[in-house]
């Protein structure tokens, strides 16, 4: 039987999950990933990696836990597994503190994580400027280390890799008998869509072995994330901004910010600032188009726009981007346009 061949651009933590998902769930295709940029350098490897969603306004709620929960038990079985140490997967626990109760004070993903609770009056007194904090546990994703782990993990299954820059999906269309677009902030030009664009974000990768939990204030401006090597203390949320320059004045902000939630963080010492564009979007995109070329139709699966939760919903939405494809191959394509 001649096997199908499957294009996968991208190779964040969306493409690599995509690619992985499809070549280990579907033998009879054959999976290739084709990406400008790979890990260290994408966007995906600065991320924490924490796993904690945010919520897109016009995706059932239904499908966005979902995707979380399918997430969470897919790397949770690695968090459990011999492999978590290379793989860069752990649980994480911590606090979410408000300055205002929130209106959802139990979010839709409360029973996915790990004993979700409000935090006691005497745990609040620890942070006199906040009313109100949930405490619960919840998964850790170390993308440098998850990235070069899933990589191994696609050629292990006779996945292939091609280091190129794509300029045009058409062209992919004549080799190939599907693709997958995980192009992540590289959608606006590559798919032509108008609504992605960057979301700036500047954090310190910070020596202070000591923090062990993770804090984070509202609405996630300000975090302190402490991982396997390093803490990542954040954070900026610039709308629109394609600088990929460290700015002073953010590093600094973000340092006072952070000192100031956590006090001992004022004998930290600074190891590396970094800045990553999020793939900003309203709702984030799984869907299927057609690709018109030399009158046959080729499947495009989108799955990008995931803003600053790529890393939490990255198994979900794999899963649904191969159910996309798998539906793509057993039905019979729309009537070529000529
Ligand atoms: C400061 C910061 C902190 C974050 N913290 C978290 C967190 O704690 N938890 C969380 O879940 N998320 C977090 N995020 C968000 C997360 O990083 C993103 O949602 C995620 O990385 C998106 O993954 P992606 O694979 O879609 O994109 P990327 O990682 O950007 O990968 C895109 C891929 O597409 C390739 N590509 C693009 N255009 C082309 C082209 N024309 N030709 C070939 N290849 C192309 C790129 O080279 C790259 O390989 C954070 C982001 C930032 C910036």
């Amino acid at each position: 039987m001649q096997r199908v061949k499957v294009l996968v651009v991208g190779a964040g933590v969306v493409g690599l999950s995509s690619a992985v998902c499809i070549a280990e769930t579907l033998p009879h295709c054959s999976v290739t990933v084709v990406a400008e940029k790979f890990s260290p350098d994408t966007t995906s490897d600065g991320a924490a990696g924490i796993f904690l969603p945010t919520e897109f306004p016009d995706i059932p709620r239904e499908r966005q836990r979902r995707w979380f929960k399918e997430s969470f038990d897919h790397l949770l079985a690695i968090a459990d597994s011999p492999q978590a140490g290379e793989a860069g997967v752990y649980l994480s626990s911590g606090y979410h503190i408000f300055k205002d109760v929130p209106n959802d004070k139990k979010p839709y993903w409360a029973d996915v994580v790990l004993g979700f609770r409000y935090m006691t009056d005497h745990e609040m007194k620890r942070f006199p400027n906040h009313k109100f904090g949930q405490a619960f546990t919840t998964l850790k994703c170390e993308c440098w280390r998850y990235l070069p782990w899933m990589e191994k993990r696609l050629r292990a299954v006779g996945g292939q890799i091609l280091h190129e820059k794509v300029t045009d999906l058409h062209k992919l269309a004549l080799n190939y008998d599907a693709i997958i677009n995980c192009s992540g902030v590289g959608s606006r030009f590559l798919a032509k869509d108008e609504e992605v664009y960057p979301v700036r974000g500047q954090i310190l990768k910070i020596n202070a072995p000591w923090l062990k939990n993770f804090l984070r204030d509202g609405d996630g401006m300000t975090y302190i994330y402490p991982g396997m090597t390093h803490v990542n203390i954040g954070g900026t949320r610039q709308v629109g901004d394609w600088c990929m320059e460290v700015n002073k004045e953010d590093s600094e902000g973000i340092l006072e910010r952070c000192c100031r939630l956590e006090p001992s963080l004022r004998a930290c010492q600074v190891m590396e600032e970094w800045v990553g564009l999020r793939p900003g979007r309203a709702n984030l995109r799984v869907e299927r188009e057609y690709l018109s070329v030399l009158g046959h139709q080729v499947p495009l699966v989108h799955n990008y726009g995931h803003g600053g939760c790529g890393v939490t919903l990255s198994w979900g939405t794999a899963l649904d981007a191969l159910d996309l494809l798998r539906q793509s191959l057993y039905e019979k394509p729309p009537l070529a346009r000529l």
